[in-house]
This record gives structure tokens, sequence and C-alpha cells, in this order.
């Protein structure tokens, strides 16, 4: 049988992350025991939050450890073994790491329906991002028909689903993006109502003009410069849901927020979250989103590296804002 590439955390990176700070290796197909089965990846999902990953810092999940596989979500088909739950030919995400073949018990790996839509999806818009976006703006920003929704990073995987799950909660929806030719997509491919294009310069004038009757939902994705703008333009009682800020996950002094006082006289709700918290929500949202996704509300775009030995060139693009949607590598 053919050798199971890896790709394993070299070293841990001080700063911005470098192809060097992993190491590809072949090893052999590992055997899956009793109870155990045999996942073949075909798509490696690349997430910003792996950056956290390779730091020995605290946080809300474990750390990689120095010579071991990348921690990462793939989708792959079973193709040999048993386990309580899973058997060949099963199509299945998990979270198995960088490598093109896994070994599982099955109690890290959930069932995809195919049919529903590819597998590469499930890793997107019907998968982890999908969700993130879902419990994060309804549970936690509680849009209302109406009000004014701002997201960052727009075109990203979860920025994407944000804004359409806005507009059909009847919102006004700004999204915020680098580049026009990201901007031009979540426009008049996703449907939202405005893009600001965070390279092209003034974000305070970009958002009033943008979001003339202020903002009471702030997805915020990104952090830095951006948090601050909005801060300035929420209405009482907005929400802010942080979901994540990309731009500091490779900064070596992290932005100071200037205007988080607006927070107490606007009463602003800033809530951090992680989708893992929110299990039993998961079905709910998976269905709901596929829905979404078959009859064309929710739409979503891919960018497909292709070889497990350019993961690492991928991942730093995607903190890079290179992708354009949801990063994923083709193994
Ligand atoms: P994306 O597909 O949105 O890719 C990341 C994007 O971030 C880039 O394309 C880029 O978009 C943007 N970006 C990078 N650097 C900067 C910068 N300095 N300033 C502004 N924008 C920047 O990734 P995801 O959708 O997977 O993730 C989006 C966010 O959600 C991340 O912060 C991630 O950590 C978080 N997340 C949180 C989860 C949770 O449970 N809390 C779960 C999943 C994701 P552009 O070119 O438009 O600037």
């Amino acid at each position: 049988m053919a050798a199971n590439k890896q790709v394993l955390l070299a070293n841990r990176p001080t700063g911005w992350v470098k192809e060097s700070d992993f190491r590809i290796v072949e090893t052999p197909v590992p055997k899956p025991g009793e109870g155990q089965v045999l996942i073949k990846n075909s798509y490696l999902s690349l997430d910003p939050y792996m950056r956290g990953r390779m730091n020995d810092a605290r946080s809300y999940a474990a750390k990689v450890e120095l010579g071991e596989v990348m921690t990462g979500e793939t989708v792959g088909e079973v193709i040999e073994g048993r386990s309580a739950t899973f058997a060949k030919g099963d199509w299945v995400a998990g979270r198995v790491g960088w490598q093109q073949y896994a070994v599982s018990d099955g109690s890290n790996l959930r069932k995809i329906d195919t049919n529903l839509a590819p597998p590469s999806a499930h890793l997107g818009v019907v998968g982890m991002p999908g969700v993130t976006a879902y419990v994060g703006l309804l549970d936690i920003g509680q849009p209302k028909a109406g009000e004014t929704v701002v997201v960052s990073a727009a075109s990203g995987a979860v920025g994407s689903v944000v804004g359409q799950i806005a507009k059909l909660r009847d919102c006004r929806v700004v999204g915020v993006a680098g580049g026009k030719e990201k901007c031009d997509f979540v426009v008049k491919e996703l449907g939202f109502d405005a893009c600001i294009d965070h390279r092209a310069g003034d974000l305070d004038a970009a958002l009033a003009a943008a979001a003339p009757k202020g903002i009471d939902v702030y997805f915020e994705n990104v952090g830095g410069p951006l948090l601050d703008a909005v801060l300035l333009r929420c209405n009482p009682f907005a929400r802010i849901p942080l979901c994540g800020m990309v731009s500091q996950y490779n900064a070596t002094e992290r932005y100071g927020v200037k205007n988080l006082m607006m927070a107490v006289g606007m009463r602003i709700r800033l809530q951090g979250f992680i989708v893992s918290d929110h299990m039993q929500r998961w079905p709910e949202a998976l269905r709901q989103l596929g829905q979404w996704v078959r009859d064309g509300k929710v739409k979503y775009r891919e960018s497909v590296t292709e070889g497990l030995e350019n993961a690492p060139r991928a991942f730093i693009g995607l903190l890079k804002g290179e992708n354009f949607g949801k990063q994923l590598v083709k193994l």
C-alpha cells in the first residue's frame, strides 16, 4: 500500500509562521485495529485557529507538540475496518490531522451526506465554519429584521455564511474584505448590501457611508483597527460576537483597542465564543445550512490547493488573505 504523507510541526514560530516550521514525512499507512477504521482523506481544511495551536500558550485547546502531526479536520472515505458506528464506504469528517490516511475508533468522526453537498463543502459551509457562522450570528449576535449587521473577512468561510444568513433575516448587511475582487463577489454573488475594502483607506468614512443608521451587530473575525472603527459607530445595545481576530495571530505586538469605552455608553455586548462549546446546536445548524445550500439561498466559494506538500504554503496564504473562500487542500 502507498505511504502515508504527513505534515508535522517542526518549530514553534515567533511572529509570522514559515514553511520551515513544518516538516513533511512519509510513514507506513497504519492498520486499523479491533473497533477501528482506516480513512483515506480526500480534503484537508486549513483554518486560522491552527496558528494558535502552534504556540505554547494558554488557550482553550491543547497545543500541537513538536514532531506531532498538525491538527486539522479532513473529509475522507472509510476504506478498511469497522467501528461501532462506521464501516467501509462511509464518508466521514473528522479531526484526524494533516495526513493522507488515518486510523480512528470513530469517536472523533461524524458521518457526512455526500448527496447533500460534495465532500469538500462539509469542511466549509455545511461544516465547522458554517456552524460557527450560524451559532455566532443567531445565538450571540441575535440580529433582528431591519438591523444593520457588519461582518469582517466577509468573503471567507465563516464571514460569507454570516452575511448570507443575516440577509435571510432581513438585515442590512455590510461586509469588510480585502480588495475589489472580494468586495465585488460579496455584493454581486452573495447579495450583501455593501462591502468595504479594508485596504482602501479611511475605514471610519467607509463605515459611515455603508452603515448610515449605525451598527447593531458586528461579527468580528479580524480584530485590529477595524474593531475600533466599528465601536465608534455601534448603536445602543449593539452585539459583537467575537469569533476570531486573525489580524493578530502572527503579531508579536498585539493591537491595543482604543475605543472600548464606547461599550459602556452604548451598552454594547462583546462576547467571545468557540463553536465546539455549542455541540447541541450542530445538528440544527447543519440541517438548516444544508437546506439553504440545496435551495440556492446560501452560496459558497472554495480555494483549493493541490497536494498535502503544499499545505504549509496555503496555510500561510490563508493568514495573509490570499485565499478567496474556504481554504482547502486536495489530497
Ligand atoms: P477566512 O476564510 O475568512 O480566511 C481568513 C481571512 O482573514 C483572509 O482571507 C483575509 O480576508 C482575512 N484577514 C487576514 N489578515 C487580515 C488582516 N490583517 N486584516 C483584515 N483581514 C485579514 O477564514 P475563516 O472563515 O476560516 O475564519 C474567519 C475567522 O473566524 C478567523 O478569525 C477564525 O479564527 C475564526 N473562527 C472562529 C471559530 C470559533 O469557534 N470562534 C471557528 C472558526 C473560525 P481579506 O482578504 O478579506 O482581508
